[in-house]
Protein backbone atom coordinates (compact mmCIF):
# COMPACT_ATOMS: atom_id res chain seq x y z
CA UNK A 1 0.00 0.00 0.00
CA UNK A 2 2.65 2.45 1.26
CA UNK A 3 5.10 1.86 -2.35
CA UNK A 4 1.47 2.36 -4.15
CA UNK A 5 0.68 5.83 -1.96
CA UNK A 6 1.68 9.06 -2.46
CA UNK A 7 3.88 8.95 0.61
CA UNK A 8 7.67 10.10 0.52
CA UNK A 9 9.64 8.41 2.91
CA UNK A 10 8.53 5.29 5.08
CA UNK A 11 9.44 6.76 8.61
CA UNK A 12 10.59 4.19 11.39
CA UNK A 13 10.35 4.93 14.81
CA UNK A 14 13.03 3.15 16.72
CA UNK A 15 12.31 2.47 20.84
CA UNK A 16 14.89 1.00 23.20
CA UNK A 17 12.77 1.11 26.25
CA UNK A 18 15.30 3.63 27.94
CA UNK A 19 15.42 6.76 26.23
CA UNK A 20 11.61 6.33 25.80
CA UNK A 21 9.53 3.79 27.87
CA UNK A 22 8.60 2.03 24.95
CA UNK A 23 10.23 -0.63 22.70
CA UNK A 24 9.12 -1.02 19.34
CA UNK A 25 11.42 -3.06 16.96
CA UNK A 26 14.86 -3.60 15.41
CA UNK A 27 17.12 -4.42 12.90
CA UNK A 28 15.51 -7.48 11.04
CA UNK A 29 12.11 -5.66 10.96
CA UNK A 30 13.82 -2.66 9.63
CA UNK A 31 15.98 -5.54 6.73
CA UNK A 32 12.26 -6.58 5.86
CA UNK A 33 11.34 -3.32 5.14
CA UNK A 34 13.89 -1.87 2.96
CA UNK A 35 13.76 -5.34 0.68
CA UNK A 36 9.55 -4.63 0.60
CA UNK A 37 9.59 -0.87 0.47
CA UNK A 38 10.45 1.33 -3.34
CA UNK A 39 10.09 4.19 -0.37
CA UNK A 40 13.39 5.66 1.34
CA UNK A 41 13.63 5.35 4.68
CA UNK A 42 13.71 7.45 7.39
CA UNK A 43 14.96 5.97 10.35
CA UNK A 44 13.78 7.85 13.43
CA UNK A 45 16.20 6.49 16.29
CA UNK A 46 14.75 6.83 19.85
CA UNK A 47 17.83 5.16 21.80
CA UNK A 48 20.38 6.08 23.85
CA UNK A 49 24.13 6.64 22.61
CA UNK A 50 22.67 6.10 18.84
CA UNK A 51 26.53 6.59 17.96
CA UNK A 52 27.01 2.64 18.38
CA UNK A 53 24.57 2.03 15.84
CA UNK A 54 25.42 4.52 13.09
CA UNK A 55 27.13 1.23 10.64
CA UNK A 56 23.93 -1.14 11.25
CA UNK A 57 21.54 0.94 10.16
CA UNK A 58 23.44 1.84 6.91
CA UNK A 59 24.02 -1.98 6.12
CA UNK A 60 20.07 -2.13 7.28
CA UNK A 61 19.46 0.26 4.76
CA UNK A 62 18.49 3.24 6.33
CA UNK A 63 18.09 6.74 3.84
CA UNK A 64 18.20 9.34 6.60
CA UNK A 65 19.21 8.62 9.94
CA UNK A 66 17.75 10.77 13.01
CA UNK A 67 19.39 11.07 16.50
CA UNK A 68 17.95 12.90 19.31
CA UNK A 69 19.75 15.74 20.47
CA UNK A 70 19.23 15.02 24.28
CA UNK A 71 20.96 11.40 23.53
CA UNK A 72 23.67 12.59 21.47
CA UNK A 73 26.97 14.14 24.35
CA UNK A 74 28.84 14.74 21.05
CA UNK A 75 26.22 15.74 18.49
CA UNK A 76 28.33 17.02 15.72
CA UNK A 77 30.80 14.00 15.59
CA UNK A 78 27.56 11.96 15.43
CA UNK A 79 26.44 13.50 12.38
CA UNK A 80 29.24 13.87 10.62
CA UNK A 81 29.31 9.92 11.33
CA UNK A 82 26.20 9.92 9.74
CA UNK A 83 27.18 11.57 6.80
CA UNK A 84 30.57 9.49 6.07
CA UNK A 85 28.56 6.41 5.78
CA UNK A 86 26.65 8.11 3.08
CA UNK A 87 23.25 8.84 5.02
CA UNK A 88 21.22 12.23 5.80
CA UNK A 89 21.56 13.58 9.07
CA UNK A 90 19.25 14.55 11.07
CA UNK A 91 18.72 15.80 14.70
CA UNK A 92 14.97 15.59 16.85
CA UNK A 93 14.07 17.64 19.35
CA UNK A 94 11.86 16.61 22.14
CA UNK A 95 8.88 18.66 23.17
CA UNK A 96 10.76 20.63 26.16
CA UNK A 97 14.07 21.46 24.21
CA UNK A 98 14.64 24.52 22.91
CA UNK A 99 15.53 24.98 19.12
CA UNK A 100 17.93 27.71 20.04
CA UNK A 101 20.76 24.80 21.03
CA UNK A 102 20.25 24.01 17.11
CA UNK A 103 22.44 27.02 16.51
CA UNK A 104 25.80 25.58 16.26
CA UNK A 105 24.50 22.73 14.26
CA UNK A 106 22.00 24.04 11.62
CA UNK A 107 24.60 24.32 9.03
CA UNK A 108 25.75 20.60 9.57
CA UNK A 109 22.13 18.87 9.51
CA UNK A 110 20.13 17.96 6.96
CA UNK A 111 16.85 17.83 8.94
CA UNK A 112 15.84 18.68 12.24
CA UNK A 113 12.46 16.98 13.35
CA UNK A 114 10.45 18.60 15.60
CA UNK A 115 8.81 16.18 18.25
CA UNK A 116 5.04 17.52 18.73
CA UNK A 117 3.99 15.02 21.15
CA UNK A 118 6.10 12.90 24.13
CA UNK A 119 7.92 10.31 22.08
CA UNK A 120 7.73 6.69 22.93
CA UNK A 121 3.80 6.23 21.85
CA UNK A 122 1.32 6.52 18.81
CA UNK A 123 -1.98 8.34 19.05
CA UNK A 124 -1.47 11.36 21.16
CA UNK A 125 -2.56 15.08 20.59
CA UNK A 126 -0.35 17.00 18.86
CA UNK A 127 1.22 19.94 21.36
CA UNK A 128 0.19 23.38 20.21
CA UNK A 129 3.55 25.29 20.81
CA UNK A 130 5.43 23.21 18.36
CA UNK A 131 4.02 25.68 16.19
CA UNK A 132 6.06 28.60 17.26
CA UNK A 133 8.51 25.89 17.33
CA UNK A 134 8.72 25.19 14.05
CA UNK A 135 8.58 29.28 12.91
CA UNK A 136 11.36 30.14 15.07
CA UNK A 137 13.82 26.99 13.79
CA UNK A 138 12.66 28.27 9.95
CA UNK A 139 14.04 31.93 10.56
CA UNK A 140 17.35 30.23 12.07
CA UNK A 141 17.10 28.32 8.96
CA UNK A 142 16.97 31.28 6.97
CA UNK A 143 19.52 33.24 8.85
CA UNK A 144 22.05 30.91 8.71
CA UNK A 145 20.83 30.11 5.27
CA UNK A 146 21.50 26.29 6.21
CA UNK A 147 19.36 23.86 3.99
CA UNK A 148 18.08 22.07 6.99
CA UNK A 149 14.49 20.39 6.44
CA UNK A 150 11.84 20.63 8.95
CA UNK A 151 10.09 17.34 9.78
CA UNK A 152 7.50 17.31 12.39
CA UNK A 153 6.52 14.38 14.17
CA UNK A 154 3.44 13.75 16.73
CA UNK A 155 -0.40 14.05 16.88
CA UNK A 156 -0.21 15.43 13.11
CA UNK A 157 -3.65 14.70 11.20
CA UNK A 158 -6.14 16.20 8.40
CA UNK A 159 -7.36 18.89 11.38
CA UNK A 160 -3.26 20.09 11.87
CA UNK A 161 -1.40 19.70 8.63
CA UNK A 162 -2.46 23.06 6.79
CA UNK A 163 -0.89 24.99 10.28
CA UNK A 164 1.82 22.68 10.57
CA UNK A 165 3.17 23.68 6.79
CA UNK A 166 1.88 27.36 7.42
CA UNK A 167 4.29 27.20 10.32
CA UNK A 168 7.61 26.34 8.34
CA UNK A 169 7.50 22.16 8.00
CA UNK A 170 8.75 20.77 5.13
CA UNK A 171 7.81 16.99 5.96
CA UNK A 172 5.21 15.52 8.13
CA UNK A 173 4.90 12.30 9.82
CA UNK A 174 1.50 10.65 10.08
CA UNK A 175 1.18 7.24 11.67
CA UNK A 176 -2.49 7.32 13.25
CA UNK A 177 -3.86 9.78 10.73
CA UNK A 178 -3.00 7.04 7.89
CA UNK A 179 -3.07 3.69 9.92
CA UNK A 180 -6.43 3.94 11.63
CA UNK A 181 -8.11 5.16 8.68
CA UNK A 182 -10.32 2.99 7.02
CA UNK A 183 -8.82 3.97 3.61
CA UNK A 184 -4.77 4.66 4.47
CA UNK A 185 -3.85 4.89 1.00
CA UNK A 186 -6.82 8.07 0.60
CA UNK A 187 -5.71 9.29 3.95
CA UNK A 188 -2.03 10.40 2.63
CA UNK A 189 -3.58 11.25 -0.55
CA UNK A 190 -5.84 13.77 1.31
CA UNK A 191 -2.89 15.02 3.80
CA UNK A 192 -0.66 15.41 0.78
CA UNK A 193 -3.46 17.97 -0.64
CA UNK A 194 -2.35 20.55 1.57
ZN1 LIG B 1 9.31 9.38 14.61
Amino acid sequence: MLNRSQADWIHLDIMDGVFVPNISFGMPVIKRVRQLSEKPLDVHLMIVQPERYIHTFREMGADLLTVHWEASTHLHRTISQIKEEDMLAGVALNPHTPVAGLEDIINDVNLVLIMSVNPGFGGQKFIERSLHKISELREMIKRNKSEALIEVDGGVCRDNIAAIVKAGADAVVAGNAVFKSEDPEAAIQSLKQV
